[in-house]
């Protein structure tokens, strides 16, 4: 059964797609420095550290958020059968995963999810939004709703640069973005919507341009769902670490510590995309900087 968290009249349970080794951190941040692993010992513990290859621990996930009257899935991995035989996307080519036989043991099945939120459009975020049916790509999940942000739709249009700058994201557009878009099924949001009463979309652009946060609010307890803001738990201790992924350097920056503060001062639950496991946690300030504590076991239900 996957892991499931209670907020209120909300759950957020945690679908995988992969859970394996994946980059090494001096590729992933250019700024990185061994030390870390020395003064913040979580770091290399092994849900976020793969001591045999010296690599960071990376999930593939997406967050399912049920409501009495909606199921939502934030992100939808990299997707089975998809054509990535690229250099940078070698890991995503050509999967076959049991994404759906995962969401099933939640209890959910494609024709049961109401919204699909991406937070932004890169090819582990938009994956399952498609799969391969009777000889082209579809709608995985025909009742919902999928929400891109405005900008970031924009970002991967013609006339964006988000081709310009990563030419390799065009096939990832053109099966798991078009597709969806041709069957009338997507909707653009601004910074600041409400999906559904105590849920919003918010701007934290710098990974992409356009990319959105989704923040959960029942009233009382508060989750964040940031993307890639933040891949690593590392770059809680060093908010300054850009991945090599990063469009904007500077507002990349500056959305990670507006992330944190936030984490921080509202005690919002952080929700990321790719932290190894436990795969989300609180943010605390230490003086001048911060610290992750992972969620513990006794949290989930
Ligand atoms: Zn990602």
């Amino acid at each position: 059964m996957p892991q499931t968290f209670q907020f209120g009249r909300f759950s957020v349970s945690r679908i995988e797609e992969m859970l394996t080794p994946g980059f090494d951190p001096a590729f992933l941040f250019p700024e990185y420095t061994s030390e870390i692993l020395a003064t913040q010992p979580l770091l290399s513990g092994e849900g976020f550290w793969h001591a045999a290859s010296g690599k960071l621990m990376s999930s593939m996930h997406s967050w399912l958020i049920r409501t009495e009257d909606h199921v939502i899935l934030i992100d939808t991995g990299c997707g089975n059968g998809k054509y990535r035989a690229l250099p940078l996307f070698e890991r995503f080519h050509q999967l076959n995963k049991p994404y759906l036989q995962q969401l099933a043991l939640a209890g959910v099945q494609p024709h049961h999810v109401t919204l699909v939120i991406n937070t932004h459009l890169h090819v582990d975020h938009v994956g399952w939004n498609t799969q391969w049916r009777n000889g082209a790509w579809t709608p995985t999940f025909p009742n919902a709703k999928y929400i891109f942000g405005q900008h970031e739709f924009k970002h991967w249009s013609a006339g964006g640069e988000g081709l310009q700058r990563l030419p390799e994201n065009q096939a990832v557009i053109e099966d798991s973005v078009v597709p969806i878009v041709q069957a009338g099924l997507h909707e653009l949001a601004d910074d600041g919507a409400e999906i559904i009463p105590g849920l919003r979309m918010h701007d934290l652009s710098g990974h992409t341009q356009g990319q959105m946060m989704v923040m959960l609010d029942d009233g009382h307890r508060c989750a964040v769902f940031p993307g890639d803001a933040l891949h690593q738990p590392m770059q809680i201790y060093e908010p300054t670490w850009n991945s090599r992924f990063c469009e904007l350097q500077d507002i990349a920056i500056a959305s990670r510590m507006r992330l944190l503060e936030h984490c921080a001062d509202r005690g919002a639950c952080l929700f990321p995309a790719h932290f190894g496991r436990p795969h989300g946690g609180w943010v605390h300030r230490q003086g001048e900087h911060f610290s992750f504590q992972p969620l513990q076991t006794h949290e989930l239900v």
